[in-house]
């Protein structure tokens, strides 16, 4: 049976793996957090089935380590893809605003500037930036994690069940 190890690595795996997949043409910097935060999106959802369904044995498995718990991530796809639309296009939000902020106009050096440019608004533009980048890719690793484990586990003797245990 998988130990715990071999799932969080092959969580991180594939969810670092499935997250870049999701993020490709995006920029580079964007790919990049959202590839690691798939990472550890992806061990969470690695290590999830056995918080829900701790493996005492290998028969633990029930309705959390199923076929159907496994089918029901994946038909999640459309949900996971407006949420990860819904969370970069907050990103690109925070992101237009610092650029916003940044604005000087041009030949106007002495021109009257918002009260909210400063630096700690910038900052918190841009870790809020990065919160919704981040979020996107979590998302996506934990969901192809979480699918790693099922199917390392299922590759095991014992399986795992269709539905419920022993079923
Ligand atoms: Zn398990």
């Amino acid at each position: 049976m998988p130990n715990r190890r071999i799932h969080r690595r092959a969580g991180r795996i594939a969810g670092a793996v499935y997250a870049g997949h999701r993020a490709k043409g995006q920029p580079v910097f964007h790919l990049a957090v959202e590839t690691v935060a798939g990472l550890h999106g992806g061990e969470l959802g690695a290590l999830l089935a056995d918080v829900l369904e701790p493996g005492r044995s290998s028969w633990h498995r029930g309705i959390a380590h199923s076929c159907a718990a496994g089918v029901g991530i994946l038909s999640l796809g459309d949900t996971l893809m407006r949420i990860e639309t819904f969370c970069r296009q907050r990103a690109e939000q925070k992101a237009t605003e610092r650029r916003t902020l940044d604005m000087v106009p041009a030949g106007e050096p002495n021109a009257f500037v918002p009260a909210p440019n400063n630096p700690l608004t910038q900052l918190f533009l841009l870790i809020g930036e990065f919160f919704w980048r981040a979020a996107a890719g979590f998302l996506n690793g934990m969901a192809a994690g979480y699918l790693s484990h099922l199917a390392l586990d299922a590759g095991t003797p014992r399986s795992i069940p269709l539905l419920l245990n022993g079923f």
